[in-house]
């Protein structure tokens, strides 16, 4: 059996207060039934805006990975939640004589997404004083000065001067 998507992104629910899909959910998967098992085969293909964590700037991130997932029957599984080993095939489970990929198609999706997305490894971010974006040149603020320690300065009110000879 096979399933081409072209799908908006609140049909798998992909509404999210720190990211943004802005194009359609895009991809041909293919099921194939070996032995008791579904798998899940093909392409999903998407682009998620961010927000750059340092500037706020959104960030467009192209998603397009391959699919390779295996639906178990639920009675001969394990139950979810109940991780399997971490770099074997991505497993989810099915009951009766449907399958339910929604939920699937939407983790695919959100599990690569940075948890710090920069909109260039090199971000300026903004100004802590001024809040401009530094990327686009200096805002004019001085230099961050670290504060001065309350003990230098009354060291400098005691001590005025010191010469060396
Ligand atoms: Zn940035
Ligand atoms: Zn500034």
């Amino acid at each position: 059996m096979e399933l081409t998507l072209d799908h908006r992104p609140a049909y798998f629910d992909l509404v999210g207060e720190d990211y943004e899909v802005v194009e359609n959910i895009r991809g041909h998967l293919t099921f194939r039934l070996i032995n008791d098992d579904v798998v899940m085969t093909g392409r999903l293909a998407t682009k998620i805006r961010m927000k750059c964590i340092r500037c706020l700037e959104p960030v467009e991130i192209p998603i397009d990975r391959e699919v390779n997932l295996v639906f178990l029957p639920r009675a001969k599984g394990k139950e979810p939640g109940e991780m399997l080993n971490p770099g074997e095939e991505e497993t989810s489970f099915y009951s009766g004589h449907t399958i339910y990929p929604g939920e699937d198609i939407r983790e695919l999706i959100l599990i690569d997404l940075p948890d710090y997305p920069l909109c260039r490894p090199s971000c300026l971010g903004l100004c802590p004083h001024c809040g401009a974006d530094l990327n686009r040149g200096d805002c004019g603020c001085p230099p961050d000065t670290t504060p001065t320690e309350p003990e230098s300065k009354s060291w400098k009110d005691k001590i005025k001067k010191i010469h060396l000879s």
